[in-house]
This record gives C-alpha cells, sequence and structure tokens, in this order.
C-alpha cells in the first residue's frame, strides 16, 4: 500500500513537475467542467496530454473510458505519440477527431439509421460528382456544384435535414440536398457531415444507446473548442450535459474556421452551458521568442471583438520578424528557398521549417523551387497521393469488393480498364438503378438476367461483376494482396506497363507505393476507412522535410523557423475575406501564422503575380503595417532586379 503511494507520488511527480502552477491546476482538476483558454504556444495542448496520462497513470478511468478530441489526424497523432511517452497503456483512449471517432460509433450502431455497419464513407469528389449527376438530371447547369455541396454540408454541420423548415424546398439548393441524401443512403454511403449528423440522431432517438457512451466516456477532452460548429458542440452536450469530467482548450484568437461552420461562440459561451465550471487562463508562452510573440501580440490586438488576453515569455526576446519584398512569385519563392538552405546550414533541421501560404494553389511555386534546390519537402494537409487518379481507381475497386453497393465506386471502375462498356450501356444502368432504387451492382446483375444488352456488353459486364463477386469471396486477404490481385487480372498493370510513357510509369510508381502502404494494414475495413478519413498524407522516406502547407492546416503545429509567403492585399487577406467582411478572421489567421514560429520568423510579399496568365501588381497586405515596429525589421536583401 505504501509502496503504491510511494509510486504514485512518483508518477505524479514525473507528470506535474513540469508545469507551471496554472497548467498543474488544470491537469488535476477532474471533477469539474474545465476550460482553459489561452493563447497560442501557451500548453494548452501540453495540459491534455498530460491530463490523459495524469488520469490514467492515477487509475482514475481505464483508458477506454477516455475520449480525446482533435481537430486533424495529424494533431491526434502526434498528440499519442505524446501521451505514450507519459504513459504506455495508452493505446485503447479514444483518441482522433470527431469525424474519426462518430465513424467509430456509426459502425456499431448503423442498424438504427438503417445503414449495414460496413457504410462507405464517400470523400469530397464522390460528393460533388454525385451532385453534378443529379443537377444533369434536373437539367441544372453543373455550374453551382460547388455552391450546393457548401449548402449542404453548412446543413449538416447544424443537423439540419432535408425536411427541416429552415431547408427551403424550393430552392434549387433544397431540392438537391433531399435526392443527395435520398441517394447517398440507398448507395449505402455517407458524408463527411453525415457522420455527426446520424450519430446525434441515434443519440436523440435512442435514450439507451447515449446512456451507455455517457457512462463510457468517464472523461472527455477536446483541443481547438473555439473551431468546433454546431453539429459537434450538440455531440458534445449530449454526452457530457452538465460537463462533469469535461475539459475544453482553446483561443478565441485563434478562431479560423467560420467558413466551415465553426461558432467561436461555443467557446464564449462555455460558462453558461455547463454546471460547476472553472476556467483556467495559462499566460506564459514557452514557444516562440519576444520579438515573434510581441509582433503577434500587436496584430491580433487591432482585432475588436475578442476576449483579449496577457501573454508573456520569460525567453529570449530573440530575432525579430524579418520581412522581405519580392520582385515575383518566382523571385519570392527563391529568397525563400534560399533563407532555407541558410538556416540548414546553421543547423536548422528541414523538419523544423514551414512554409504557410493562405491558398492551397500557392504551393505550386515553392514545389518547383525547392524540387530545384534539391531541398526535400512534403505538401501537407492535402489528399496529394490519394487524390491521383490510379491510386483512386484501385481504391474503387477495393471498395466496390468490400460493399457492393457502392455505386460511385462502381461507376469509377466499370470501364476502367477499357472493357467496352460505354455510355449507352452505362446510362441503361443507371436509369435501372434509379427507377428501382438499387444500387448500379444490382442493377447490373437484373440487367444482364434480361439478356438485353449488346453480346460484346453482356460478356465483359459479366465477366466484371463476376470478378468482383470471386474477389470478395477473398475478401479477408490482406488487402496488399487483394490489390495485386486486382491489378494483374483486370488488366490495369498491363496496359500501363504497355503505355510505355513518363506518364504511365510514374503512375506505377504510384501504385508500387500504394501497394507498400497497404501493407500497414491487416484488412480491407481498416484500409478503406483509413483511406476515407486521412486528410495529409504522411509517407516519406524520412521525416526530415520541409512542409509546405495552408496556415489553415498549420494549426496547433509548432516550427523553428516559419516562412509566411504571399502576404500582399487580395492573396491575404484574402480578396473573397474581404468581400465578406470578414477581415478578422484573416487577422487570426495571420495570428495563427506567427505564432507557429519558435525562433525565426519570415514574411514575404511580391509585388507583381500572375494571375490567369496575366501579370499584376500587388499591394503589400495590411497586416504588415499592423506588425509593431519595435518587433520586425525590413530586409535589403534583393528583389530579383
Ligand atoms: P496552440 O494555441 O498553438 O495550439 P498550445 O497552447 O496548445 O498552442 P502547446 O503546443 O501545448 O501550446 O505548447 C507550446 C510549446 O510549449 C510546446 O513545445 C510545449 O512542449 C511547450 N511547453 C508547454 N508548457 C511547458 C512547460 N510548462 N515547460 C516547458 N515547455 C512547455
Ligand atoms: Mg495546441
Amino acid at each position: 500500500m505504501q509502496n503504491n503511494t510511494a509510486e504514485k507520488l512518483d508518477v505524479n511527480r514525473y507528470l506535474l513537475d513540469g508545469l507551471n502552477p496554472e497548467q498543474r491546476e488544470a491537469v488535476i482538476t477532474l471533477d469539474k467542467a474545465l476550460l482553459v483558454l489561452s493563447g497560442a504556444g501557451t500548453g494548452k495542448t501540453k495540459v491534455l496530454t498530460t491530463k490523459i496520462a495524469y488520469i490514467i497513470e492515477n487509475g482514475y478511468a481505464f483508458p477506454s473510458q477516455i475520449l480525446a478530441v482533435t481537430f486533424s489526424n495529424r494533431a491526434a497523432r502526434e498528440m499519442k505519440e505524446r501521451i505514450f511517452n507519459m504513459t504506455p497503456g495508452a493505446d485503447a483512449v479514444w483518441l482522433g477527431t470527431f469525424h474519426s471517432i462518430c465513424a467509430k460509433i456509426l459502425r456499431n450502431n448503423a442498424d438504427l439509421i438503417g445503414l449495414s455497419n460496413n457504410f462507405t464513407i464517400i470523400d469530397t469528389d464522390d460528393q460533388l460528382k454525385l451532385i453534378k449527376q443529379i443537377l444533369k438530371e434536373l437539367n441544372v447547369d453543373k455550374k453551382v456544384a460547388n455552391h450546393v455541396a457548401n449548402a449542404i454540408s453548412r446543413w449538416k454541420d447544424k443537423c439540419i435535414r432535408p425536411n427541416d423548415p429552415r431547408v427551403d424546398a424550393t430552392s434549387i439548393e433544397g431540392k438537391i440536398y433531399a435526392i443527395y441524401q435520398e441517394r447517398i443512403f440507398s448507395y449505402d454511403s455517407v458524408d463527411f457531415g453525415d457522420l455527426l449528423m446520424y450519430v446525434v440522431r441515434i443519440f436523440k432517438e435512442n435514450a439507451h444507446i447515449l446512456q451507455k457512451y455517457r457512462e463510457k466516456f468517464r472523461y472527455i477532452l477536446v483541443d481547438e473548442y473555439q473551431d468546433t460548429n454546431m453539429s459537434q458542440y450538440m455531440w458534445l452536450r449530449m454526452l457530457s450535459p452538465i460537463g462533469a469530467g469535461l475539459c475544453c482548450v482553446g483561443d478565441d484568437d485563434q478562431a479560423i474556421y467560420s467558413w466551415r461552420g465553426a461558432e467561436v461562440g461555443n467557446i464564449l459561451r462555455f460558462e453558461k452551458d455547463f454546471m460547476n465550471t472553472k476556467i483556467v487562463r495559462l499566460e506564459r508562452n514557452y514557444r516562440s521568442v519576444g520579438h515573434i510573440l510581441g509582433a503577434a501580440a500587436s496584430l491580433i490586438a487591432k482585432n475588436a471583438t475578442r476576449l483579449g488576453k496577457t501573454i508573456w515569455t520569460d525567453g529570449d526576446s530573440g530575432e525579430k520578424v524579418i520581412i522581405q519584398r519580392a520582385y515575383n512569385g518566382f523571385d519570392e519563392a527563391k529568397i525563400v528557398a534560399e533563407k532555407i538552405e541558410k538556416l540548414r546550414k546553421d543547423s536548422v533541421a528541414f523538419g523544423q521549417m514551414a512554409v504557410l501560404v493562405r491558398a492551397g494553389f500557392q504551393t505550386r511555386e515553392f514545389e518547383e523551387r525547392l524540387i530545384a534546390y534539391g531541398i526535400p519537402y512534403k505538401v501537407v494537409g492535402g489528399l496529394k497521393f490519394y487524390d491521383r487518379q490510379e491510386i483512386k481507381d484501385l481504391i474503387a475497386y477495393m471498395r466496390l469488393i468490400y460493399q457492393t453497393n457502392d455505386s460511385l465506386a462502381f461507376e469509377r471502375i466499370v470501364n476502367i480498364p477499357k472493357r467496352g462498356i460505354g455510355a449507352s450501356a452505362f446510362s441503361k444502368l443507371h436509369t435501372r438503378a434509379i427507377e428501382r432504387n438499387i444500387s448500379l451492382f444490382q442493377a447490373s446483375k437484373e440487367i444482364l438476367g434480361e439478356n438485353s444488352l449488346r453480346p460484346l456488353v453482356t460478356e465483359s459486364l459479366t465477366t466484371f461483376i463476376k470478378f468482383i463477386e470471386s474477389m470478395r469471396g477473398q475478401k479477408d486477404l490482406p488487402p496488399a494482396q487483394i490489390a495485386k490481385i486486382i491489378l494483374d487480372e483486370t488488366g490495369y498493370m498491363n496496359v500501363l506497363t504497355n503505355e510505355k510513357t513518363l506518364e504511365s510509369q510514374t503512375r506505377i510508381e504510384n501504385l508500387k507505393e500504394l501497394l507498400i502502404a497497404l501493407e500497414d494494414f491487416e484488412d480491407l475495413p481498416t484500409f478503406i476507412e483509413h483511406v476515407s478519413l486521412v486528410t495529409d498524407s504522411k509517407r516519406n522516406s524520412t521525416d526530415d522535410v520541409v512542409s509546405l502547407m495552408t496556415l489553415h492546416s498549420a494549426k496547433g503545429l509548432e516550427f523553428e523557423a516559419v516562412f509566411l509567403a504571399g502576404w500582399e492585399e487580395g492573396v491575404f487577406p484574402h480578396s473573397m475575406s474581404l468581400q465578406e467582411g470578414n477581415l478578422e478572421e484573416e487577422r487570426r489567421l495571420a495570428y495563427v501564422g506567427i505564432t507557429r514560429a519558435k525562433k525565426y520568423a519570415f514574411i514575404t510579399y511580391a509585388m507583381n503575380r500572375k494571375v490567369y496568365n496575366q501579370w499584376q501588381s500587388d499591394l503589400p497586405s495590411r497586416f504588415l503595417a499592423e506588425l509593431s515596429t519595435e518587433h520586425v525589421v525590413h530586409s535589403k536583401g534583393k528583389t530579383g532586379r
């Protein structure tokens, strides 16, 4: 007994000793609804991870009774690593994004919604395709597809179903939403928004299920709480109605996802929402040197709508934020690449450097320069690898094998590689599927039974269906093996090999890379789930590479050196946000960007940009003038001319 106590003391000393008093208080407060509200780099995420270890090590709950929510898969991975370093027993913690956790809950209760438990999760690409298909059926211009997709997502963010009075059923968005929802449901599929919406519905309609999860999750921890949307909020409130054992951390100054339905009001309302609440404020920043912190603080102070908070560091004031003008985009990328090389010589690791841009398209110029300079890099935050055509094809085969009713997968590959099932044959299948409200796979079997297709089409469609069915019989094989059989037996690999072009060569390499990736998965469902949820490609021969990403996906991360590129009016702040009057969110984004840097922050802007093949000259971003002059220095470096 005494030993036990001594051990506990040791463990707690190990976990808590390095924390400041406020952090410590946040970690050991377990009986209240706790909100840690504080600025960037003050250790909010550190409090969360330490708290999980603290709960486990002291036996306050089993790992499986802890639910921890992060905002990206990457953040989940990092958090898991950090916790493992403190407590090895953390494997069973339910740790992931809202989406991945809801996917898990939905799989266990899919029958309550009328889905099978191996439903498919479709990505935004498939979503858009489906919407375009519906628009075509209704004879509406495909141009509005993106707009409609957005409207549907925003409704789902609020758990608003198509028949809800808030949806105008006569509007084009409302009409499409109703059809879309019926259609994906009949495909036994869900989109990202559905994951939350369905789970909230299950909780609402099945008190005993909700009760089960309430009892299960003794402790619930949420990172980046300022960026939760309405459905996530509803979900949390159902699981933790009074907030006992709840711990949310966040920073209103870092709310950057309102355009995706996030509501900063959720964090501001915390005290009203829960009983017995406690708010802890952390003020000491451990991440950035004084000048970087000062520059960031001076910028965010320009926002009118914020709680306002003190933040200080007793570390070095370090280097000032360097601002450098470039002649054009090419020049800017060159300047950044050269700085990266220089820092590397000064022994900053590539993995400790990041180039942050406002919009995805901006990475191209940097990618080209980095390649030219032989600097290893990765693009973080996109579905890059999994977006490639051949990868999507192979995955569509796997999805169809796993779930034959997955009609989007069916449509993608029924004629890939080409097997003579052209548009007219496909449209027959499609019409039948719609008429009878069945999947394309089922429609094919019906039509084949009637012998109404041309003999060649009949033959190849039969072969295709038979192949899928025979693979279904082998669906328990390791995924890598399944993939290999698909590539060989469909002739997919053969077609590429015979093509002998640079492009086909690249595709073959990509497919080979996928086969390597597949080795990490034990079974088909796990892999398919992974593909649906992973939003950033992590595969790299080494981790020591420069990260290229958007400001949005840099949230929560930190680097020794950060390059903030394209600080020009219209680029950043983004012209769209200016039109929408959302300047403050842009400023928060700038604040997030600067505060990612520990030691070095470089801001660049170009005087000229090529837009749609036309040169235009740009004004420097207004944010540059808002940075307090005592913390910045304008570099006199060459500007390319
Ligand atoms: P953000 O708002 O950007 O998400 P955060 O508040 O979550 O920031 P963390 O990422 O948890 O901050 O911490 C920032 C850095 O400070 C990390 O490197 C972390 O390890 C370090 N840190 C936090 N608390 C302490 C401490 N008490 N002693 C030493 N280092 C600390
Ligand atoms: Mg954090």
